[in-house]
Parts: structure tokens; C-alpha cells; sequence
């Protein structure tokens, strides 16, 4: 099947690259200009676990190319994504403007019927807004084409983003009125070997089920970090809790980490972007709400315990900061709790020398030109001359650490732990004081 893309970010991306490995033909089309350069020599402009083998196989077996001319990405197939960002807006509603800035494209270009997917998440009743949109501008053109538009969210996980779109758990396919499921049928078909992979609903139903899925998580997490919260106050230890409570199979395992918030440009954002939908339809949505300030609360939590440990005072101290991405296994940092710590770390007069395994770049895009900020390549590296060392991301290779290097490097001799990688009394034994989130400090 020919299949245009509209957006090369983690979800167009890789949605492209996982279509092309299955054999279908893929136009990718990205209004960076710079980007779609790379893609065309098959380089990565995101790291993501297996994406690049993928875009390079696909792109020597002629399966996948990349342009920045809308007109041809239209004229290629009838199948069209849209995989652009809905970033949020100043009201914390999600921004359409890119989304929308696609429909004009198809709407300008298209002289044909196509079938619009929409893979961005969108506000419940886009899908129906952008037919309504292609429909209309056609209509002022005196042109009349059957567009068809449908609601496809996407549930891949960055860091594993190749994997979750070969295997996907479940397709969401929103379609308005007589469902013809045929077309979706074929195009992934070869995801959905094992067993039927369809779930077919409605598209305000399936817009909805995108936002409640991402809800349901964040809300996991701020729920174990108030328990953490109270833990501390209790005397408890929430990693005992964590596995207690996980133990029950209705209640599971993922998610119920405690530590220094969510991040990502989807948590966040889909979060607030529900809370608007909620007040837009006279709805007050206080579960979310509090989901959203746990969350912040959760996000200062590295930083008060480092104040609390210093009486106040951090200027002129040197931070070692392990881990810049909001999660393992990307080098994505908006809205990451990282950003949180070094903003409010820099505002006291302290410094960084921080390092990511891949983030690195993306720091030294935010943050490159600071002074007080030192972007080391090791982990070892950042030790050098620190006052204490801080761990943000649960990036898997901090979880054995030379302790005697640490406790040799650091001059206060005090780790700020804000995933919980390493056991407390481990940590005392090694002589180092430390702090992690729902666990009583020790040393
Ligand atoms: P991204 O910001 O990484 O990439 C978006 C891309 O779209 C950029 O390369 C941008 O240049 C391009 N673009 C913008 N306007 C364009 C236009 N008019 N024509 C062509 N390209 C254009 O975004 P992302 O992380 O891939 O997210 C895309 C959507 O998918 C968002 O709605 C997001 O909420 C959703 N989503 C993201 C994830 C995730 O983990 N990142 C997971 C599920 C769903």
C-alpha cells in the first residue's frame, strides 16, 4: 500500500519506518528542512532503540523516502497520516494550528479522494472538524471530494517507540458512521499476526480513549507519590508498599515507581489539554486537576530535599547530575523534571556538570551557552570536583555505580537520589549519606 506521513517526529517516524519494514511504500513529509536532510542520508534525528537500522534498510530498499514538498507527499498516495505535534497552548488546550495547517495542505493539493488519518492527539471531535475543514475548502473551490477521516491515536512509548509499533498492544481505529475497516485491515495486518489487534469505535470515542489512556497513567503515578509523600511521614518504606500493593494483580506493577514526577511531551500536555476539554463541556475534572499538582509538587521534591540538607545555602556548590532525559532511553527532555532541578539549582547560585547517555545534545540546545552548567561525557566525569551527586533519570547503567570513586569525589559525601535506583542502607554502609523519594534518609 502507498502511504504519504505527514511529520517525522518520534510517532510519524517511526510509524514510517515500521510500514516500510512490512512493505509498504512510504512518503514522509516535514515542513524541517533540516531534518528531512538527515532522513534522506539516513541519519536519525531522534534516538530511538532501532529506528535508524530500520530508516537506512528502508531507504536503500527504496520502500521510504523524505521530502519537504507537501504537494508530491498528497499526490503520492491515498492513504494519508497526519503525525504532526499538538503542543499545548498558553490555556494548556492542545495547539491545533499543525494539524490544521495539514488539512489546508491536503484540502490546497489534493485532486483526489483520500482517507485522512489522524495519528496527532487531538481534542475529542477533531476528526469531525477536520472533515468538516477539508469539506469546506473544497467547497469554496467548487470541488467535491469524498474525504474520509478517521481517528487512529498512537500509543507508542518513546525509548521502545520501534517495538510498541511492531507489536502493538491494540489498534484504536475512530470511524464515523458505516465503518469500513477493510483499508485498516490491510495496512496492519502484518502488526496484528498473532491475534486481531481492532479495536473499531467512533472517533470522538477513540479521540477520548488516547487522553483517558495517558490519564489513567499519570494518575498512577502521582497516586504512588503521595503515597511516597506519606511514607515519609510515617515512617514507611514505599518501596515495600510499591511491592505490596503491586503484588495484587489487579492493581499490577508498571507505573507505580515512585520518583521526581512524569515528564515528556505527552503526560503533561494531555493532561492539561483534558482539563480544557472537561471546562469546555461545563465538566469540572478534580481527579485530573490533582494528578497535574502532585505531579508539580512532585517534580521541586530532588530540589527541597538538597535545600533541606543545606540549610538553604547551595551557593557555590557543585551538582554531579545523572540523568537529563525525562525518562531511560531517549534524549527527549521537554518537560522533564531534570529541567526543574537545574533551573532551580542555577537560581541559588549552584553549579551542574551533568551527563546523559543521550541526551547530551538536547542539553546543550537548552542550556549550552550557561556558565554554570558543564556537560561532562561520563558519569564518572561529573563526579570531579561535586559537592554531591544527583540522579534523575533510572537510566539502566547508573544502577551499579562505583561507590568508592563517588565517595572518594564527592566533597559532602551525600547522593540525592529522585528514582530510588540504590538500596539506603547499601548507600550508608558505603559511607554516603542519602536521600531518595519515599524512603527515610540515612547517613
Ligand atoms: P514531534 O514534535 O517529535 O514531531 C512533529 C513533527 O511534525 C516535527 O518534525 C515537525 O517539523 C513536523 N511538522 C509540523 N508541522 C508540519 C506540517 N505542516 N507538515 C509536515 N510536518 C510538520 O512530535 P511527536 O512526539 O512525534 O508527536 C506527534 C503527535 O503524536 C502529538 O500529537 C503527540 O501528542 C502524539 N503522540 C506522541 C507520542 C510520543 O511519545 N512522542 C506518543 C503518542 C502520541
Amino acid at each position: 500500500m502507498k502511504i504519504t506521513i505527514f511529520g517525522t517526529g518520534y510517532v510519524g517516524l517511526t510509524q514510517a519506518a515500521c510500514l516500510a519494514e512490512v512493505g509498504h511504500s512510504v512518503c514522509c513529509v516535514d515542513t524541517d528542512e533540516h531534518r528531512i536532510s538527515q532522513l534522506n542520508q539516513g541519519l536519525s534525528p531522534l534516538y530511538e532503540p532501532g529506528l535508524e537500522a530500520l530508516l537506512r534498510g528502508n531507504l536503500a530498499a527504496g520502500r521510504l523516502h523524505f521530502t519537504t514538498d507537501a504537494g508530491e507527499g498528497v499526490a503520492f498516495a491515498k492513504v494519508i497520516f497526519i503525525a504532526v505535534g499538538t503542543p499545548p497552548d498558553e490555556d494548556g488546550s492542545a495547539d491545533m494550528r499543525y494539524v490544521f495547517a495539514v488539512t489546508d495542505t491536503i484540502a490546497e493539493h489534493a485532486v483526489d479522494a483520500k482517507v485522512v488519518i489522524n495519528k496527532s492527539t487531538s481534542p475529542v471531535g477533531t476528526a469531525q472538524r477536520i472533515k468538516a475543514h477539508l469539506d469546506a475548502v473544497l467547497a469554496r473551490q467548487r470541488r467535491q471530494l469524498d474525504m474520509q477521516v478517521v481517528s487512529n491515536p498512537e500509543f507508542l512509548k518513546e525509548g521502545s517507540a520501534v517495538d510498541d509499533c511492531m507489536r502493538p498492544e491494540r489498534i484504536i481505529i475512530g470511524i464515523d458512521g458505516e465503518p469500513d475497516t477493510e483499508l485498516f485491515r490491510e495496512l496492519y495486518k502484518p502488526f496484528s499476526r498473532n491475534h486481531e489487534k481492532l479495536i473499531v469505535m467512533d472517533s470522538r470515542s477513540a479521540e477520548l480513549t488516547k487522553y483517558a489512556a495517558n490519564s489513567m497513567l499519570a494518575t498512577r503515578i502521582s497516586f504512588i507519590n503521595e503515597m511516597a509523600n506519606l511514607a515519609e511521614r510515617l515512617g514507611a518504606d514505599i518501596e515495600m508498599v510499591r511491592k505490596g500493593i503491586g503484588s495484587d494483580s489487579r492493581i499490577g506493577y508498571d507505573f507505580i515507581y515512585a520518583g521526581c514526577g512524569y515528564g515528556g511531551s505527552c503526560f503533561p500536555k494531555d493532561i492539561q489539554a483534558l482539563q480544557r476539554t472537561a471546562a469546555e463541556a461545563g465538566y469540572h475534572p478534580q481527579l485530573l486537576e490533582a494528578v497535574e499538582s502532585v505531579n508539580h509538587r512532585q517534580k521541586h521534591k530532588v530540589f527541597e530535599n538538597i535545600k533541606r540538607h543545606y540549610n538553604g545555602d547551595l551557593n557555590g556548590k557543585t551538582f554531579a547530575v545523572w540523568g537529563l532525559s525525562f525518562k531511560p532511553n531517549t534524549d527527549d527532555m521537554r518537560e522533564a523534571p531534570s529541567r526543574v532541578l537545574l533551573e532551580a539549582l542555577w537560581a541559588e547560585g549552584a553549579r551542574v556538570r551533568a551527563f546523559d547517555p543521550e541526551a547530551m545534545q538536547e542539553a546543550s540546545r537548552l542550556y549550552g551557552a550557561r556558565l554554570d552548567l558543564h556537560l561532562v561525557d561520563s558519569k564518572e566525569e561529573a563526579l570531579d570536583n561535586a559537592h554531591a551527586l544527583v540522579i534523575l533519570t533510572e537510566w539502566l547503567n547508573f544502577r551499579i555505580a562505583d561507590f568508592g570513586l563517588v565517595r572518594q569525589c564527592l566533597h559532602d559525601k551525600v547522593v540525592f537520589d529522585g528514582r530510588n535506583i540504590f538500596e539506603p542502607l547499601h548507600l550508608a554502609r558505603e559511607g554516603l549519606a542519602y536521600y531518595s523519594i519515599g524512603r527515610a534518609p540515612v547517613g
